[in-house]
């Protein structure tokens, strides 16, 4: 299958984890998940780990040099072993799209695909608040669209579920201002580039899905042409 590396994005609450989990699932996509990234090196305790938790938990975005050092390894893994890309929370400004279409043109890459998943802000914070996540094996659940079988537990690995701390309604609205300064203004570029589509997720899960993999399709088409 030819390679095709996607970029999601969206406000905080869009569904992008959701949506890079069944590509994994059903297409086989290779994951470069920022956020989980980040929650895998506070994990570790480390002096690094505990500056990142403490600009995380604010709902501030982390300094893009640790950032971009955070990910670099992931996307150098993923190119090497031919499988196509899906980033979820990365980039998240201009400065960090250029350092990685810098790192994929260095690796004979490219970006070839971004899709925004759009949503009015209200039905945003509401599933903001209702989403839980398991720490252990990151499956993402939501008590309104999506919830576990049993209530609390993880329904693939029996784990207890948490709300994550930058779900906290002050967290929330730091995120979205952070959206509106640096996200928006990269979808303009990326837009000027003509590989940006932009889907309505105030559906079902299935039917967004079923959008962003007719949007593959598409672009799969037009590469190998
Ligand atoms: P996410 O899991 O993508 O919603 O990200 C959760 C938090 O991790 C964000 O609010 C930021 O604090 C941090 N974060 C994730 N990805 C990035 C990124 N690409 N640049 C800066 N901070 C990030």
């Amino acid at each position: 299958m030819l390679v095709l590396n996607l970029a999601l994005f969206g406000p905080p609450g869009s569904g992008k984890g959701t949506q890079s989990q069944i590509l994994q699932e059903r297409l086989g996509f290779a994951p470069v998940a920022s956020g989980d990234l980040l929650r895998a090196e506070i994990k570790t305790g480390s002096p690094l780990g505990r500056e990142i938790k403490t600009i995380m938990d604010r709902g501030e975005l982390v300094p893009d040099a640790i950032v971009d050092r955070i990910v670099q390894n992931q996307v150098r893994k993923c190119v090497g072993e031919g499988r196509s890309i899906v980033f979820d929370g990365y980039p998240r400004n201009l400065t960090q799209l250029h350092k990685l279409e810098k790192m994929l043109e260095e690796l004979q890459s490219d970006l070839h695909l971004a899709i925004n998943l759009e949503l009015d802000e209200d039905t945003l914070v509401r599933r903001m608040t209702s989403r839980r996540v398991c720490p252990s094996c990151k499956s993402v659940f939501n008590l309104i669209t999506h919830p576990p079988r049993r209530e609390g537990i993880c329904d693939n690995c029996g784990e207890e579920l948490e709300l994550r701390p930058d779900d906290q309604p002050d967290a929330i609205s730091t995120r979205f201002a952070e959206y509106h300064s640096q996200t928006e203004p990269m979808l303009n570029y990326l837009g000027d580039q003509g590989i940006l589509q932009r889907i309505d997720a105030d559906q079902t899960m299935e039917k967004v899905h079923e959008m962003v993999a007719d949007a593959i399709s598409d672009q799969r088409g037009q590469l190998s042409r």
